[in-house]
């Protein structure tokens, strides 16, 4: 391009101006959890007056040389702020347009008042303008970026980290200043080697940990797209979603399919959403305590597949937004084989899984902290954990994790015991686990129609109120004797098959019957975290019924607890 080199250089870029022949083409940055674009990055292009388009590569550096950029930038601007007014003088507004800065417009003392004009001119809210500036310029004079710097958040303006880990790249940057989106350059993505990728995933979740929102740019492949979304890394630009687009374009796309834009006031919602860290070995827990554990770096690669996803709730409808390749592995295990299988049994409103999840989310929103489940489902026994983490009219997103006891190996015996045979669990009454340490019950499985007592504030008192309603009146005391945890233990490490167990009449959800005879018993099982407690409760054949009350009239020292 010599005739941008020569003397005539700077007036053919005025006349371009003047002309109309300097455009800026925007390109959108979408949002990796709902491929929906949130905001378009302005990018300058040169028209020659054959209309030959000249690239930024081209005339960039020269305008950088001979003081001439900040005319540019400027003008980049308001073609910016254009396009925001028209946008959403159309009504499908988009919520933010980033512009580049070169660092020589920090040298213009006046660099603030121009940018803030412009936006006053065209009724552009300061929060709508993203600032794209590069390393750089913090290098080579950091006095004058951190004032201008201040200025513009404190204005309310966005500061966007440009071409992160491109050159100068260095960590001291992002612990000097606030920015609100680093942007990882495309070199990173170029050769996703195992080196690339574990220094994406660990820059990913630093930057969550600094409360920085993450946006790679130069997506070029489905590939890459997916490998982004696992990582968390929460915006993705490039030529897999869109290239730069004329203005004109650029508002025939949205005319044509305007769901394509992120509402403005969702952003917030989803920004919150996108805090959460995909490869942190316990998102839930991160997110839960808002704190951040830098560990265990080697491990972030492998641990992709947490078992975790999003699932956003209205009133009376579950959507997953995300499931990790570990959750989908979990759901198989369940017998689903995708999550559009568990949505369409979520949409039974009878149904038990239903109504399961309806109350765990309810809790969840209810106690803005982690909630539990244990259940077993087709004789896999499952853990489902629930973590509130966003909300918006009428909508709220829901952080899952979900363990199976075969994949978590945390409770072998029990997982092995249940899944051995199918018809194991549906042949009990009840199933109850105990947690004494913790002073907890949970109910895992019941055929019958019974109240929750496992609801109650502590074990003892859960127990006591099942007693009082479905233990027969003789049994009542012994029954208490039986689930003594004090002595549990002990009493389970003396019997020679390690469990106890003990014949009881009960009701079981049929208090206007006459009590029947049930088996219960109890198995200690080995547990990584804390003591647990297996209770199962089964019917007596009827015809063996008879014949134990003749044997317990005979003989009641045969029911004496020990
Ligand atoms: P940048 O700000 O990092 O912009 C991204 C560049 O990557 C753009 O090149 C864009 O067209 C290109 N790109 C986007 N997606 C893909 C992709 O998937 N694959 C590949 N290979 N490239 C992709 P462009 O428009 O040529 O701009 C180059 C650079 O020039 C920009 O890098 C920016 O630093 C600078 N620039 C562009 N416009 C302006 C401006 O108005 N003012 C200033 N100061 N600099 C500008
Ligand atoms: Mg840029
Ligand atoms: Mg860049």
């Amino acid at each position: 391009m010599n005739s941008l080199k020569d003397a005539n250089f700077l007036a053919e870029f005025q006349e371009a101006i003047e002309g109309g022949r300097i455009r800026a083409f925007f390109q959108p940055v979408y949002r990796s959890l709902n491929q929906r674009f949130f905001a378009a990055e302005a990018l300058a292009r040169w028209f020659d007056p054959s209309g030959r388009m000249i690239s930024p590569a081209e005339f960039i550096p020269t305008l950088e040389e001979n003081g001439h950029i900040f005319e540019l930038d400027m003008e980049i601007l308001r073609q910016a702020c254009a396009l925001y007014e028209e946008c959403r003088r159309r009504g499908t507004p988009v919520a933010g347009l980033s512009v580049n800065l070169s660092r020589q417009d920090f040298s213009h003392a006046d660099l603030f008042e121009k940018v803030c004009g412009i936006l006053k001119a065209h009724r552009v809210p300061h929060d709508a303008i993203k600032l794209e500036i590069t390393e750089s310029l913090m290098i080579e004079d950091p006095e004058t970026f951190e004032k201008v710097f201040r200025h513009f958040r404190d204005a309310g303006f966005s500061v966007w980290l440009d071409d992160f880990g491109s050159g100068y790249s260095s960590l001291n940057v992002l612990q000097n200043y606030s920015f609100d989106v680093i942007k990882f350059d495309m070199l990173f993505l170029r050769e996703l080697s195992f080196r690339g990728k574990e220094m994406l995933a660990s820059m990913i979740s630093m930057a969550k940990s600094l409360e920085i929102h993450t946006l790679a740019e130069g997506v070029e492949t489905d590939e890459q797209r997916e490998f982004l979304l696992a990582l968390g890394c929460e915006a993705q630009q490039g030529f897999y979603y869109a290239r730069p687009m004329a203005r004109d374009a650029f508002l025939e796309m949205i005319d044509r399919k305007p769901e394509i834009v992120e509402k403005p006031e969702e952003v917030d919602y989803w920004n919150r959403i996108g805090r959460v860290n995909f490869v942190n070995p316990n998102p839930m827990k991160e997110f839960a305590e808002r704190r951040v554990t830098l560990t265990n770096l080697s491990a972030r690669v492998s641990s992709y597949d947490g078992s975790i996803a999003l699932v956003e709730c209205t009133r009376d409808d579950f959507k997953y937004i995300y499931a990790t390749e570990g959750y989908r592995e979990r759901l198989r295990e369940l017998g689903f084989a995708t999550v559009g299988g568990v949505e369409s049994a979520l949409s039974n409103q009878r149904s038990y899984q239903y109504l399961m999840i309806r109350k765990l989310v309810l809790d969840a929103l209810k106690s803005g902290e982690i909630q539990t489940v244990e259940y077993a489902y087709k004789d896999v026994y499952f853990r489902l954990s629930a973590l509130f983490i966003a909300r918006r009219e009428g909508r709220a997103m829901i952080l899952m994790r979900l363990n199976t006891f075969d994949s978590e190996r945390e409770v072998e015996t029990a997982g092995e015991m249940l899944k051995s045979s199918s018809a194991l669990l549906t042949t009990y009454d009840l199933v109850v686990m105990f947690y004494p340490e913790r002073d907890a019950a949970k109910r895992v499985f019941t055929s019958n129609n019974m109240p929750e007592y496992d609801r109650e504030t502590s074990m003892e008192r859960s127990l006591k109120k099942f007693c009082e309603a479905e233990v027969d009146m003789m049994d009542q005391a012994r029954y208490l004797r039986f689930l003594d945890f004090s002595t549990m233990p002990e009493r389970v490490e003396k019997s020679h098959q390690k469990c106890i167990q003990s014949l009881f009449r009960m009701k079981l959800g049929r208090p206007d019957q006459k009590s029947r005879w049930y088996s219960a018993r109890v198995t200690q099982i080995p547990s990584s975290t804390e003591p647990t407690f297996m209770l199962t409760v089964q019917s007596i054949q009827e015809n063996l019924e008879q014949r134990i009350d003749q044997m317990v009239g005979d003989h009641p020292e045969l029911l004496a607890i020990r």
